[in-house]
């Protein structure tokens, strides 16, 4: 293992002392030891969260559509029309999906699909508006900027009128999805007809612009470049630091995660990361995105075990529960469609953190009892859920 020049442990102190990197300093932390690149990570993320304390969230996915006219060749999720398993839910299914959301205590819904060209825009704003009536308690962070720019270009409306729209029918805020990494040449060849990162900043500045909810996004593997890494998480960085200053809002967190191939077309064609490079991201992203405190772990791609390890090299957030996860798993992930509270609670606490369970915006909405979190066996997850949730 490469031992610490006085120049690399020059970079780590300045790191540390929270003073802002550059590119080639950001790219020149990849080529250090992993423990000392953590060692800051950790250190800057007990300086910038609750020192104590480890967040998530107790929300669901839904993906609404499975038909994608996109077709991403990273992606095992998506289905053309014509395929047996393509689906469209309606809006009692989804209705019926929130309620058991709400039953276990939750707050959001991660509403997100594939790009069905089949859609009238009267489908999203009916559905918006059937969700709030329905579920008045329930957050809508819905639509990636990727399904926003579809709807754009399909029904004749600009960026403005478009989010005032969808705002107006019950919106809560846009998910960052589809960031990956944010730099074309890596876009163009794991997905030819893929949002680009113009579309993606644009859109997402938008949102940040009428005060929507975002958070930032990051997923490596695709066989990129340190300085290309690097460079996504400067503009993230950049991208912040307007919206911060111009709007009084920016991304509330940020989210990582290896890439997950398994019956995509690229199966032995992109090399993924491995554990260690998972964590030497989530490590780097901590010191380099000195403005955004919120950075979560993922257990969906990384694993429970793995996701465990990341909040000490960075993460202070565990994501949320999801119940229902479909695109990551789809493409291979850990198995995991979902996380119980009392998962996320053990994986908290057995690290040495106070769980804690927060709302979109990290703010804390609770903090579970941990004792009767744990005692319960497995079998009764769902009373569990309903008792540690709502309860504490
Ligand atoms: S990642 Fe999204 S846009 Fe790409 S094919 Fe899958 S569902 Fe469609």
């Amino acid at each position: 293992m490469k031992r610490l020049t006085p120049e690399d442990a020059a970079l780590l102190a300045k790191a540390e002392r929270g003073e802002r990197l550059d590119h080639s300093e950001i790219t020149a932390l990849y080529s250090l030891p992993l423990p000392d690149v953590a060692a800051v990570a950790h250190s800057l993320r007990l300086q910038r969260t609750d020192a104590d304390t480890v967040t998530f969230l107790i929300d669901r996915n839904i993906n609404y559509t499975n038909i994608c006219n996109v077709g991403c060749n990273f992606c095992a999720f998506y289905r053309t029309k014509r395929q047996k398993d393509s689906y469209t839910l309606d809006f009692q299914q989804i209705s019926d999906k929130i309620v058991e959301l709400e039953a276990v205590g939750g707050s959001r819904i991660l509403m997100q699909g594939g790009v069905n060209p089949e859609l009238p825009l009267e489908y999203y704003t009916d559905l918006l508006r059937h969700i709030k009536k329905h579920h008045p308690s329930i957050r809508i962070e819905a639509f990636s900027p990727e399904e926003v720019l579809f709807m754009e270009k399909t029904f004749g409306l600009d960026l403005d009128t478009l989010l005032d729209t969808l705002i107006e029918a019950g919106l809560d805020g846009l998910p960052g999805a589809g960031g990956e990494i944010l730099e074309d040449d890596i876009r163009a060849k794991a997905a030819p007809a893929r949002i680009r990162s113009n579309d993606w900043f644009r859109i997402l500045d938008a949102a940040q612009r009428k005060g929507l909810y975002t958070i930032s996004t990051m997923v490596i593997g695709f066989g990129e470049s340190y300085a290309q890494r690097a460079n996504h998480l400067l503009k993230i960085r950049d991208q912040q630091d307007k919206a911060l200053h111009d709007y009084g809002i920016g991304f509330a967190g940020f989210a990582m995660w290896s890439l997950q191939t398994e019956h995509t077309r690229l199966h032995g064609k992109a090399p993924g990361a491995s554990a260690h490079e998972y964590l030497q991201q989530l490590a780097i992203a901590r010191i380099a995105l000195d403005n955004q405190p919120n950075i979560q772990a993922s257990w969906p791609a990384q694993g429970f075990k793995v996701a465990q390890a990341a909040l000490y090299y960075g993460a202070s957030d565990l994501g949320s529960t999801m119940l229902e996860e479909n695109v990551v798993s789809a493409a291979g992930g850990h198995g995991r469609h979902k996380a119980t509270v009392r998962e996320l609670v053990r994986i908290a606490h057995d690290a040495g953190f106070k769980p804690a369970i927060r709302n979109s915006y990290f703010q804390i909405l609770r903090y579970p009892d941990v004792q009767a979190a744990l005692d319960i066996n497995q079998g009764a997850e769902a009373e569990e859920e309903r008792a540690v949730g709502a309860g504490a």
